[in-house]
């Protein structure tokens, strides 16, 4: 039977592109790995940030719309907050670096790991989980953030659904395991504030040696979210080829969520379905990769865009909104006072 190992991306919509890469070049560390636009919505950019050469399981993405009201409101169906992993003895690095950032955030201890809690500009919630996990990929050596103390990929996200059952039920289908239940653990959630309280949380974890396995889910009684800027549009999980994207959505079916047929998003081929609970769940496979149309060197640096879109580049670029964001080593000090 075909399983996910984890989670490939994760993507969200944000606002004002460059605050967005401000934060997870500037803050995060992460590396700009892909420039290019929304395949569906080509007056939109869609960036890319991971490790030095975008390994799957490092990537969290954005559509940045920049349009005035299109906010999204947190409820039911949506993720409550993505965390990354960051190596356990450096937690005392993000929370001096945080401070340092005006980044506000609240340190927990769950699962017996520390969670430092934070919200990116745009309201979305964020975790930097302190464990003992390998790296999968490469640092960015040329980034803000020593190697050493660097985001090393995502460790898991956290689901919020009216009811566990039907979600628990396809992430159990699709490779998950319940793993532990959890009580109370967010039942005051002060920093979101906006209603994102829950009574417990429910661990789901593939298992597998590698990063980015963990789904946890929280009961919500907040209603259906709204997608806007500061909510998450899909999480992604790994497959490795299109037989077994198609194996997945044959099993996806059983449990009345229709998958697409296999898109070529240029850097990996997708298929996507909403799960009962109302989160939009794609299945991506590692290849080919973000070097695909650019030198590992020069990732980001250029609007890329795939080739049948390349005749219309003049009209797509004139509709982007501004984005020259590149980050220049040796400017964190000044950052760090703003
Ligand atoms: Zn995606």
């Amino acid at each position: 039977m075909v399983t996910t190992p984890g989670i490939h991306h994760v993507t969200a919509i944000g606002g004002d592109p460059e605050r967005n890469a401000a934060f997870y070049v500037g803050v995060l560390g992460l590396r700009l790995v892909k420039r290019t636009v929304n395949h569906d919505d080509t007056d939109t950019y869609h960036l890319y940030y991971g490790d030095a050469v975008g390994t799957p399981g490092t990537n969290v993405t954005f559509f940045p719309w920049t349009d005035a009201g299109r906010q999204g409101e947190f409820g039911a169906g949506q993720t409550q907050s993505t965390a990354f992993s960051i190596p356990a003895d450096s937690v005392d690095y993000w929370a001096d670096r945080l401070d340092a950032h005006g980044v506000g955030y609240e340190r927990e201890e769950r699962h017996g790991e520390t969670v430092l809690r934070f919200a990116d500009p745009d309201g979305i919630g964020l975790e930097l989980v302190a464990g003992d996990g390998e790296r999968p990929g490469e640092p960015w050596e040329a980034g803000p953030v020593p190697a050493e103390h660097q985001v090393r990929g995502f460790y898991g996200v956290t689901l919020a659904v009216a009811e566990l059952g039907p979600t628990a039920e396809v992430l159990e289908g699709i490779g998950f395991e319940r793993v532990e239940e959890g009580a109370a653990v967010r039942a005051a959630d002060a920093s979101n504030g906006d209603g994102r309280e829950s009574d417990g949380r429910v661990r789901f974890d593939t298992g597998a040696d590698r990063i980015g396995t963990v789904v946890d889910l929280v009961e919500t009684d907040v209603p259906r979210g709204t997608m806007g800027v500061g909510t998450v549009h899909h999480v992604a999980f790994e497959l490795p080829d299109e037989s077994a994207q198609a194996e997945m959505r044959e099993r996806l079916a059983a449990f009345g969520a229709d998958a697409t047929e296999v898109i070529d998003r240029t850097y990996f081929r997708a298929i996507y379905a909403r799960e009962p609970g109302g989160v939009l769940f794609e299945f991506s496979t590692p290849d080919p990769g973000f070097a695909v149309d650019e030198d590992v060197d020069s990732l980001g640096e250029q609007l890329v865009l795939p080739a049948w879109l390349e005749d219309r580049r003049e009209g797509i670029e004139a509709s982007l909104p501004p984005f020259d964001y590149a980050y220049e080593p040796g400017s964190e000090t000044a950052s760090a006072d703003d």
